[in-house]
């Protein structure tokens, strides 16, 4: 009998209740107890959906981060936080969001950093070690929610983040080594695990998802020392691998001393037969199956013809889940009432997948004819998919296929064509400029919504969006930058606003994922080739420069960073997908240059964190993406500036293949970092302009005129200040006017007493 379970579901609930919840808590509109009181009530919701599953997850829900809850359960909370007063979820949210210093409270905290959880959009808060972090259970929490998961009548199975990935995803402060605090960690795991068995817990799920990286000689023995420590303990542990493959960990994954081991069977599919020869005779091997990573349905019958022997072989010992936890997919399809039901039909959101859990679970213990129906809806779905006219477009394929190395290619070197831009833009040394965005204030937000709802005629919403890109150009022109934006304020989000306009794209009303704390994203859906039949941007770029002499600057998503963070077709590689993007976006700049725009940026925020996992997938991954933009960016004349911009500038490793995308300027995020994000520039000569950011845009701070120019003579060091630019870190829509127009006088006068110094 193959048994079923869940690696996590969504916790921001199917309205985001989540979200309303904790905001209104946070703007101290409600009590501790009506969030406690929303938290159980969605809670309880996911296991009333897990029912029909046979253990169901608890520890997955969280009020902003289950990693910041895994660090509250060990007892490993910043000093900082710990001695000021309040309760455990004040404590809680201190370090989740930081508090500022207010009159009546002077005592400011620091929020603890933020980064991105393996490859996906979501962010945790990274645990603070130092050579002097203690820990202790504290596991009261958790186990008053497997009490609350029984009462909902579900056998719960408690999921704590597993001792090695901890210290992995921890950051150590005062540079110690993390493995060396591993000692100090495993008597508390192994309390832990001790108590819930006590409390009647049969499993406990232990994720280790670091366990599908290149794992150097210590930590592959840290994983040994760590589960070697729990041989003993008396609840059965399910290590949990996911989001890549175990590769030349398989051997040792499969001999740790625990109960089961779940392995990523939509990435890693092909290393399970010898994970099943590796694999002890009385370990519980728990297959990943159900993609929690997308949203297409699964081929039911395809996946039963694969798993049918591996159950013969496998018996009891076979478990059946998602390849990770739901958390990256929204939550039900059921909620859409406006999708295309042709697509609709192809896609599965997590309700939707444990469905599908199930009717894999009942075929293999009672036969495929116990789910017959529901095989057939399946099969009929899957053959709709594959056979759509919605999804194929020859043209665009023939386009794509014929794409040569020619196409990203610069009719000259940047050297001869440099010199014709700042001729033919009549720029000074240390142009100004901006990201692209200015403040999305609440009118821009609210006509944006009227007019979706058709409460606003096109004609006055254009009106209403040209009154907003006339001030953001009239406010440029008075700061004295020298490339002008129109400020965006006709796009939602960078993303999406291209992909409306697109064909091969669908969007769902209530399909959020989490991103961070309250935040969510409702990532596109990838589903068909990609075709642009109108310009996008032309009309809004032309009425700007209509309103200035200074150049304006065009502003495009980069064909990669439509593709990081979409839901991406599963039936082309990634690299096609993006090529046909490359394609649609090229002929969105071609057209932006021939209605008269010089300057043309294209964002490629996401392309840094696309990065793979595994470094040896790296150039594989660097190469396709580097020609996806050279194709986008690269078929315009010699006196048409290129730009782009990069959110996560941590460029060590792979600055060959940023300079490789030639684009004229790249504009970087290094303030915060003190420049220092700017080391890589010592050892590599690169050859185009740079533009390091001197504003942090994600603080009000408003930095001053020798702040601005102390960090462009830091920059200077490394770069020659005649490719240097002067500008923000990244766009500007969610600050004040009031903060946005002094940060940038002060950048304005900067550069001007940088030229000044300089000439
Ligand atoms: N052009 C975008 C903006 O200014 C870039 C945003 C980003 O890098 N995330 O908002
Ligand atoms: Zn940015």
């Amino acid at each position: 009998m193959a048994i079923t379970h869940n690696l996590g579901f969504p916790r921001i609930g199917a309205r985001r209740e989540l979200k309303h919840a904790t905001e209104r808590y946070w703007r101290g509109d409600s009590s501790q107890e009506e969030l406690e009181t929303a938290g159980s009530q969605i809670r309880e919701q996911n296991w009333q959906r897990q029912a029909v599953l046979d253990y169901a997850p608890v520890g997955d829900f969280s009020f902003y981060d289950h990693l910041l809850d895994n660090s509250f359960l060990l007892g490993h909370v910043p000093d900082r936080v710990a001695i000021t007063g309040g309760n455990a979820l004040d404590r809680y949210f201190r370090v989740a969001r930081g508090r500022s210093a207010g009159d009546d409270d002077a005592s400011a905290i620091r929020a603890g950093e933020m980064t991105k959880w393996f490859d996906t959009n979501y962010h945790y808060i990274v645990p603070e070690l130092s050579a002097d972090s203690t820990f202790s259970l504290d596991a009261d929490r958790l186990l008053s929610q497997v009490e609350e998961a029984r009462k909902s009548g579900v056998t719960p199975k408690p999921i704590v983040v597993g001792p090695v990935t901890y210290l992995w995803l921890s950051k150590a402060e005062d540079e110690s080594d993390r493995l060396a605090l591993l000692d100090r960690l495993l008597p508390v795991y192994h309390e832990l695990f001790e108590t819930l068995a006590a409390n009647g817990v049969d499993w406990v799920q232990v994720d280790e998802p670091a366990l599908v990286y290149d794992l150097d000689v210590d930590w592959k023995k840290a994983f040994e020392t760590a589960y070697g420590h729990f041989a003993d303990t008396s609840a059965r542990l399910m290590v949990t691998a996911y989001f890549g493959k175990l590769a030349d960990n398989i051997q040792m994954a499969a001999n740790l001393p625990v109960a089961g081991l779940h392995v990523d069977a939509i990435k890693g599919r092909d290393e399970v037969s010898k994970i099943v020869a590796a694999l002890p005779a009385d370990k519980v091997l728990s297959l990943g199956i159900i993609d929690g990573r997308n949203v297409w349905k699964a081929d039911l019958a395809g996946l039963l013809d694969w798993l049918e022997p591996i159950a013969k072989q496998l018996g009891d010992r076979l478990w059946l889940a998602p390849s990770c936890s739901m958390l990256h997919v929204p939550i039900d399809l059921a909620s859409e009432k406006n999708l295309d039901p042709e697509i609709k039909n192809w896609l599965a959101f997590g309700v939707q997948k444990l469905g599908e859990l199930e009717v894999l679970a009942t075929a293999l213990n009672h036969g495929r004819a116990a789910v017959q129906r529901a095989l057939d809806g399946n099969a009929e779905a899957i053959a709709s998919r594959r056979a759509s006219a919605r999804v194929d477009d020859p043209e665009v394929k023939q386009a794509a296929a014929a794409i040569t190395p020619q196409l990203g290619q610069r009719n000259t070197s940047y050297a001869e064509r440099a010199e014709q831009q700042y001729n033919g833009l009549n720029l000074p040394e240390y142009p100004t400029t901006t990201i692209g965005s200015f403040p999305q204030t609440k009118d821009i937000r609210k006509a944006r919504q009227r007019y979706k709802k058709g409460n606003l005629s096109r004609e006055d919403y254009v009106a209403e969006m040209k009154r907003e890109i006339e001030r953001a150009v009239r406010e440029q022109e008075q700061l004295d930058l020298d490339v002008l934006v129109h400020g965006e304020p006709e796009r939602n989000d960078m993303v999406e606003y291209f992909g409306e306009q697109m064909a091969g794209y669908a969007f769902s009303e209530y399909g959020w994922v989490q991103s961070f704390g309250s935040r969510c994203v409702k990532p596109p859906i990838l589903y068909g080739d990609i075709r642009r039949d109108q310009p996008i941007t032309v009309d809004w770029l032309k009425y700007a420069q209509t309103l200035t002499e200074k150049p304006v600057k065009g502003m495009l998503t980069g064909p990669v960073t439509m593709l990081n963070w979409s839901f991406v077709r599963d039936d082309q590689p990634r690299s096609q997908t993006c090529m046909q993007l490359a394609l649609a976006i090229r002929q969105e700049v071609l057209d932006l240059e021939a209605s008269g725009i010089n300057v043309i940026q294209i964002d490629e925020a996401a392309l840094r964190e696309g990065l793979p996992l595994r470094r040896s997938q790296w150039q594989e991954y660097l190469d396709w993406a580097v020609e996806a933009f050279r194709v986008t960016a690269n078929g315009v004349a010699d006196t048409t500036q290129t730009h782009t911009h990069m959110c996560y500038s941590e460029f060590n490793d792979i600055i060959g293949s940023i300079a490789a995308m030639d684009a004229d300027v790249i504009t970087i995020e290094t303030s915060r970092s003190n420049m220092e994000l700017l080391d890589v520039f010592d050892d590599f000569d690169y050859p185009n302009e740079i533009g390091p950011g001197v504003y942090d845009i994600h603080s009000p701070n408003i930095p001053a005129e020798n702040q601005v120019v102390e960090l462009m003579n830091k920059a200077g060091e490394r770069i020659p200040p005649e490719r240097l630019w002067v500008n923000p870190d990244c766009g500007l829509k969610t600050r004040q006017w009031d903060e946005v127009s002094p940060a940038l006088a002060n950048m304005v006068s900067a550069a001007k007493s940088l030229r000044h110094s300089h000439a």
